[in-house]
Order: C-alpha cells, then sequence, then structure tokens
C-alpha cells in the first residue's frame, strides 16, 4: 500500500541524511555455492568491508580457526546468549546453532564500515524485517550436480550430513526470490567481481548520496 511505501521512504532518507553509516550486505545460498570463497575475494579488494564472524555450535573444520572462520562455542553459552538477546539473529543450521553478534555488527556499522552477514536463509529473512536498507544476494551454483561435485570434494561432512546439506539447497534454492540479487557462481573470480559490483553500484544509489550534494553545494 502506498502508505506503507511512503513511510518505508521516510526511513531510508533519515537514515541516510544523519550520518555515514556503513551499509549491510547479506550473503546467503546453499552449503558450497561458494559464499565464503567469495566474501573472502571482496573483503581483501575493500578495506572497508568487514565480514561479521558468527558463532557456532558447530565443531571446526580442520582447516578453520577459532576467531578467524567462527567463534566454536558451547550449547550452553549459546543459548545464555540467545537469552540475554546478544545475536542480531541466530538459527539452527543443518542441526547447530549459528548466530550473528549484535554489538560486534552494529558498532561497525556506526564507525563506517560496510559488513557482510553470510547467513543462512532463515538469519537472512529475520534481518531483513529490521533492515529493508539492507543488500540481500543469493549465491547459487550452476547446477545441482555441481553442488554436489563441489560437496563431496570438499568432504568435510559425513555421508549422511552430506546429503542432509544437498536436500537442504532444493529447498534453499526455492527461496531465492526473496533476494535482491543472483549471483550465478559458475567462476569464481567472476562471481566475486559480479559481487563487487553489486555493492559499488548500491553504494551510489541516490538515497546514499543525497547527503553529498549538500557537501559539494557548500550548505
Ligand atoms: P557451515 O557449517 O557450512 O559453515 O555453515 C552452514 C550454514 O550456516 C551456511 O548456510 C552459513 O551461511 C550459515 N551461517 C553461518 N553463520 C551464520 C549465522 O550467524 N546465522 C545464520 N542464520 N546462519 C549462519
Amino acid at each position: 500500500p502506498i502508505e506503507n511505501q511512503e513511510v518505508n521512504k521516510m526511513q531510508l532518507s533519515e537514515l541516510f541524511f544523519e550520518r555515514e553509516k556503513g551499509i549491510l550486505i547479506v550473503i546467503s545460498g546453499p552449503s558450497c555455492a561458494g559464499k565464503g570463497s567469495v566474501c573472502k575475494i571482496i573483503c581483501q579488494k575493500n578495506p572497508d568491508l568487514r565480514l561479521s564472524i558468527s558463532e557456532t555450535t558447530r565443531k571446526p573444520r580442520n582447516y578453520e580457526k577459532q576467531g578467524r572462520d567462527y567463534f566454536y562455542v558451547s550449547k550452553e553459552s549459546f543459548e545464555t546468549r540467545i537469552e540475554q538477546g546478544q545475536y542480531l539473529e541466530y538459527a539452527t543450521v543443518y542441526e547447530n546453532y549459528y548466530g550473528t553478534p549484535k554489538d560486534y555488527v552494529e558498532n561497525l556499522l556506526e564507525s563506517g564500515y560496510d559488513v557482510i552477514l553470510e547467513i543462512d536463509i532463515q538469519g537472512a529473512a529475520k534481518v531483513r524485517s529490521n533492515f529493508k536498507e539492507g543488500i540481500y544476494i543469493f549465491i547459487v551454483p550452476p547446477s545441482m550436480q555441481e553442488l554436489r561435485r563441489r560437496i563431496e570434494e570438499r568432504g568435510t561432512e559425513s555421508t549422511e550430513q552430506m546429503e542432509m546439506r544437498l536436500n537442504c539447497a532444493y529447498e534453499e534454492m526455492r527461496n531465492a526470490d526473496d533476494y535482491s540479487y543472483i549471483v550465478i557462481n559458475d567462476d569464481l573470480e567472476d562471481a566475486a567481481r559480479r559481487v563487487q559490483s553489486i555493492i559499488t553500484a548500491e553504494k551510489c544509489r541516490t538515497e546514499r548520496l543525497k547527503n553529498k550534494i549538500e557537501d559539494i553545494l557548500g550548505r
């Protein structure tokens, strides 16, 4: 309805007028679609971009590091932090908890950093209900056969868990149209370039640069 559109427009302009806060970028997609690799590439190229490090109750893979890939925590401490309201969002994914630390992300945004959340579709839906102005990008594999090949090649999960991730992938793919952008990851460097282009274009949106015009005019 028109009334709602007016409210959204007002909230957007207020938000962008008052300061130069960072942009929130949310990236989702099935397991092994290449979200992590894409995020790594674009973070290396953008000093103003920070990847939010989630907390999880999943066990670390042998190449993962505490505090770099995730903060690995116990189920008990995760549940305590849920009760304390310390997560911007959290969800149970593939039988483990995953959550985005609220203060960490909000402080980065306030300090002017752009922040990427690499989170599942449930978490993205929660964030979307509060941050309409975020950028929502869905990364997909070129085919489900290729996705299976990548999951098997990574080989970090048991056969049963690989099947669970593949089955979830079908469901997740059906949620792609909740996102503003879809990036098909057939070639990693190319997919990263497309994500970078999306972010660059979003940063040039009129709503985000309105106050710059005032600066240029010297008012
Ligand atoms: P993985 O176990 O492969 O590292 O991650 C499993 C899934 O959990 C991925 O889809 C990943 O995007 C998602 N995930 C990672 N961190 C978070 C988080 O903080 N919140 C939510 N909702 N999902 C997350």
